[in-house]
């Protein structure tokens, strides 16, 4: 059974292009008569209100979708996320990381040219690691991409489907390269866990056979594929579509302030003209 998802984050109101990858993902779930899934991706408590869920589900069934309840929404399941974690971290393929944000860009920097595009690192020696625990400081659990390496011989046998396109047209099977995302962080300080992490997870908790994302979202593919061969998880098939683009050719983006689907309601707009605009019928 085909399922896929729309997996907004609720710290923000929708603009047209979640409307576009909502109506790209239920119309494809519906075409193939299987499940359209919604979550909200709501780890970052900081960040989200509970008027941004509310939005989420006004702007959604104004543009005519339904789908599925219960919504899994993700601050619930903290523990799922917690067990997954745990299970890396048993097998030593994770490490805490007491670095600020600054620290890890000046150690990218420093790094002899080239050597290192994305931040990779290492456990601190286990005094020091006792100490800084003991004097309560903070951390992030990050993956080890050596460890990880080592376990599976390289990653040369991790490969993708890509059923939609990559920012450069990549299509097809894709061989997965999470050396390009660096030892990224699946927990951080102040949250307990990360996108990545929460993602894999749920997608396999949930069942979801195909990711359909914006492309922005093409290189998350990546590691999220290395992380499913590590905690032996499905991997779905990922179609990354086209970002929706204004009359100036530049994307929709919340933090550039887009007019929002309420402010489209607003002006009253209908939904069949803003189906019409984005040409998704
Ligand atoms: N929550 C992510 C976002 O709003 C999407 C996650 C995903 O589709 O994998 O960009």
């Amino acid at each position: 059974m085909f399922v896929t998802r729309f997996a907004p984050s609720p710290t923000g109101w929708l603009h047209r292009g979640h409307a576009f990858s909502a109506l790209t993902a239920e119309r494809a779930a519906r075409e193939a008569n299987g499940r359209f899934l919604l979550r909200l991706e709501d780890i970052d408590r900081s960040r989200c209100r509970p008027q941004y869920e509310q939005g989420i589900h006004d702007d959604l069934g104004w543009l005519g979708l339904s789908w599925e309840i219960p919504v899994r929404r993700q601050s619930d399941h903290m523990d799922d996320y917690a067990r997954a974690l745990r299970e890396l971290a048993e097998r030593g393929l994770v490490y805490r990381c007491f670095k600020t944000r600054r620290e890890v860009a000046e150690a990218i920097e420093q790094a002899p040219h080239g050597a290192m595009e994305a931040y990779r690192g290492e456990p601190l020696p286990p005094e020091e690691e006792a100490r800084r625990l003991a004097a309560g400081e903070p951390y992030a659990w990050r993956l080890s991409l050596m460890k990880a390496q080592a376990l599976l011989g390289g990653f040369g046998g991790l490969w993708f489907g890509e059923e939609g396109e990559g920012p450069e047209g990549q299509a097809g099977v894709i061989a997965a390269r999470p050396e390009l995302g660096g030892d990224v962080v699946l927990a951080r300080k102040d949250v307990g866990v990360a996108y990545h992490l929460a993602v894999v997870v749920d997608d396999a908790l949930q069942g979801v056979t195909h990711v359909i994302r914006g492309q922005d979202l093409f290189e998350a593919a990546h590691v999220q594929r290395l992380l499913q061969a590590l905690l032996g998880l499905p991997t779905p098939v990922y179609r990354h579509h086209r970002l929706l683009t204004d009359a100036a050719g530049r994307r929709f983006a919340k933090r550039d302030k887009a007019e929002t689907l309420r402010d489209l309601r607003a002006r009253g707009m209908t939904p069949a003209e803003l189906r019409r605009e984005m040409g998704i019928g």
